[in-house]
């Protein structure tokens, strides 16, 4: 079965303004969306709004349940809210929050067991590619999940990769390097889960898309979709919704 094409849009913290937030729903709402795309937005907890055909993710939880524990969030509390998708490991978490790949893998193990699935980050920095560390470190940002994660599971997972040098710098990966670090994924998954794991899960690529390069990324044989930043923020983030069209 082919997969369905994904786009998520990253919201962050952004935008600043109730008037902004309520003009990007409004462009969102009017768009004439691409029906075969599976789009989700995340916003910040709380922050939600009911869109036609754009669905509403969180951009963390916590890897408990409940307790002690200020300005988090759960995910069955995101369940219990509606929300379907959670992102886990986003660049940002991990390197502002020193959030690991352990941490990443058990949390996104709680976010399954409680409903949610789960968009799951993993990229290289700029001096990892530059020292052809790129296939191992996405490995090992890996390798956790898949001891987490039971076969069944993956239906659940879609893989965002984010190359870190990529993500709000206006430096987008070239199709080739996008294409390649997604058959890796995916040859990882093979050995690591199974063939089949491997052909059905998305694969999606997040750094600096915009709607002047979506289309050629969206070419790319193991490219399933997107995660956006800056460009979710902008008219254009209909143009990137409907890349395949
Ligand atoms: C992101 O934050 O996940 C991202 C991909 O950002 P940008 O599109 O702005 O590079």
């Amino acid at each position: 079965m082919p997969r369905q094409f994904f786009v998520g849009g990253n919201f962050k913290m952004n935008p600043a303004s109730r008037e902004a937030k309520r003009t990007l729903i409004k462009t969102l709402n009017d768009a004439a969306l691409d029906p075969s795309v599976g789009a989700q937005i995340t916003f910040r907890f709380l922050t939600v709004y009911l869109t036609k055909d754009v669905k509403v993710a969180a951009q963390n939880c916590y890897v408990k349940l409940s307790g002690a524990f200020t300005g988090e969030i759960s995910p069955s509390q995101l369940a219990d809210a509606g929300i379907p998708y959670v992102v886990l490991g986003h660049s940002e978490r991990r390197t502002l929050f020193h959030e690991s790949s352990e941490l990443v893998a058990q949390k996104t193990r709680v976010a399954l067991d409680n409903g949610l699935s789960v968009i799951l980050c993993v990229g290289e920095t700029l001096s990892e590619r530059e020292a052809e560390k790129t296939k191992e470190v996405v490995e090992k940002q890996l390798e956790p999940v898949t001891q987490q994660l039971k076969e069944a599971d993956w239906q659940k997972i879609v893989i965002a990769y984010e190359p870190v040098w990529a993500i709000g710098t206006g430096k987008v990966a070239s199709s080739a390097q996008a294409q390649q670090a997604h058959a890796d994924i995916r040859a990882f998954l093979v050995k690591a889960v199974s063939p089949a794991v491997a052909e059905s899960t998305r694969i999606i690529y997040g750094g600096s898309v915009t709607a002047s390069n979506c289309k050629e990324l969206a070419t790319q044989k193991d490219v399933d979709g997107f995660l956006v930043g800056g460009a979710s923020l902008k008219p254009e983030f209909v143009d990137i919704i409907n890349a395949t069209k």
